[in-house]
């Protein structure tokens, strides 16, 4: 699907003309960009994905990021944008979760009748607003791992117990 053209670069999404955006979902929650226990993160619109990615600095070299690819794993519930650096040529994957009910609502909104439910399994939950720290030998990890989140580098290794909803 072609999302990529249509996306308009903005820096500024909390106007009122960010609801008319192409992508934009104006029903987005405050789950927006929280982790699933998988490690996906929570995407409640196509635009969102590209602004977390353009907030997103390069995990080798701090650069900025662009979006290349979008490879389409709606029958996961997922969606996967791969960006490079334009400092040092790093790619980075971002795998988003799409399965939850704000961007499902939002989607089938979108798309009227022809809105066809791509994913069986039920709609993933927000579980933390930090990156989880990914046991990679757990049985739990399927074929598909997230890689080591390049995201946050910074706070992998913060105590996951913490609830993160006691710093706010
Ligand atoms: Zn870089």
């Amino acid at each position: 699907m072609g999302f990529l053209g249509k996306i308009l670069r903005s820096n500024s999404n909390d106007g009122p003309e960010a609801e008319e955006q192409v992508g934009f979902n104006p029903n987005r929650d405050d789950c927006l960009f929280w982790y699933t226990e998988e490690g996906y993160i929570i995407a409640q619109d196509v635009t969102c994905q590209h602004e977390y990615i353009q907030d997103t600095a390069c995990p080798t070299c701090g650069g900025e990021l662009v979006v290349i690819a979008h490879l389409n794993r709606g029958g996961q519930g997922l969606s996967e944008l791969v960006a490079i650096c334009r400092d040092c040529k790093a790619r980075t994957n971002f795998i988003f979760d799409i399965s939850n009910d704000v961007y499902q609502e939002w989607w089938a909104e979108q798309l009227g009748p022809l809105y066809v439910r791509q994913y069986d399994g039920p709609p993933r939950e927000p579980f933390s607003q930090d990156a989880p720290v990914l046991d990679m030998d757990a049985d739990s990890v399927d074929e598909d791992p997230v890689e080591a989140d390049p995201v946050e580098a910074d706070s992998v290794g913060e105590d996951r117990t913490t609830d993160p909803r006691a710093e706010e």
